[in-house]
């Protein structure tokens, strides 16, 4: 059996007093089950404060993106061995956001996975479709595509120390959820892609939905098989709406 992840992408939002008081609330609040995992991924300024909070217990901490450089002329940039020094276990890559905004492409995401993992931290490797592109029954290709810039790249026996995400674009941040069948039907296919290659890690590996996940449908999204937990982005600002969903986790395991 899989644990269940419970991840929270703060996105840009906090202040030092927000934060304490969040996280103040999680801890407080967090499920008994050592099957389920709770994570969340502050902007990077408020990390080494958290990390300094967050040791001592089982609330883990990640970043929300990463160089893919080592050190150097990167003005803006935060290198993987940083956010490992000051305390950090995991790092999204390829979240959405990042490759519409910022311009990431597959091949740049693979690099920072690669780098990532070249110092120890856990790369939350994001896919999803645009509703354009799932309105064009291209979520397959599309989800492909991501995945096997990663995998070609890395090799699947390095997806043995991550975990992946399937956020369909047109889910986050809209109200708009994937129902628990149209998630498991891309979930069960991730599975597949990594099973093609490595039938254990497959079996292993934490597959994440993401988009819109509430309280309210948390329990239908995580009783499906393939689907591991969540990456929340909205509810995982209130302690309440995350701990919310971190104890539908609990109530399946
Ligand atoms: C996200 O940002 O990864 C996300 C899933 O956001 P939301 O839960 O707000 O849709």
């Amino acid at each position: 059996m899989r644990d269940f992840l419970v991840a929270g992408n703060w996105k840009m939002n906090g202040s030092l007093q927000a934060n304490a008081e969040l996280t103040d609330g999680i801890l407080a609040g967090m499920p008994a089950s050592d099957s389920v995992q709770m994570l969340v991924c502050p902007p990077y300024p408020y990390l080494a404060d958290l990390a300094g909070k967050l040791a001592a217990t089982k609330l883990s901490l990640g970043a929300q993106n990463v160089s893919q450089n080592e050190a150097g002329a990167y003005t803006g940039e935060v290198s993987p061995g940083m956010l490992k020094d000051i305390g950090c276990e995991y790092v999204i890559v390829g979240h959405s956001e990042r490759r519409a905004m910022m311009g990431e492409s597959s091949d740049i995401v693979a690099e920072k996975f690669m780098a990532a993992l070249a110092v120890g931290l856990k790369p939350v490797l994001c896919v999803g479709e645009t509703l354009e592109e799932r309105e064009a029954e291209r979520t397959e290709a599309v989800i492909d595509e991501q995945l096997n810039a990663v995998l070609d790249s890395a090799g699947v026996d390095s997806f043995a120390s991550a975990v992946l995400a399937y956020e369909p674009v047109w889910a986050i941040g809209t109200g708009l959820t994937a129902s628990p069948e149209q998630a498991q039907d891309v979930h069960r296919h991730i599975r597949a892609a990594i099973d093609s290659r490595n039938e254990d890690i497959a079996a292993s590996i934490q597959i994440l939905y993401g988009g819109s996940v509430k309280g309210e449908n948390a329990a239908g999204l995580f009783t499906m098989p393939d689907i591991d937990g969540g990456l929340v982005g909205g509810a995982s600002l209130k302690a309440d709406d995350f701990l919310a969903i971190a104890h539908a986790a609990a109530s399946l395991v």
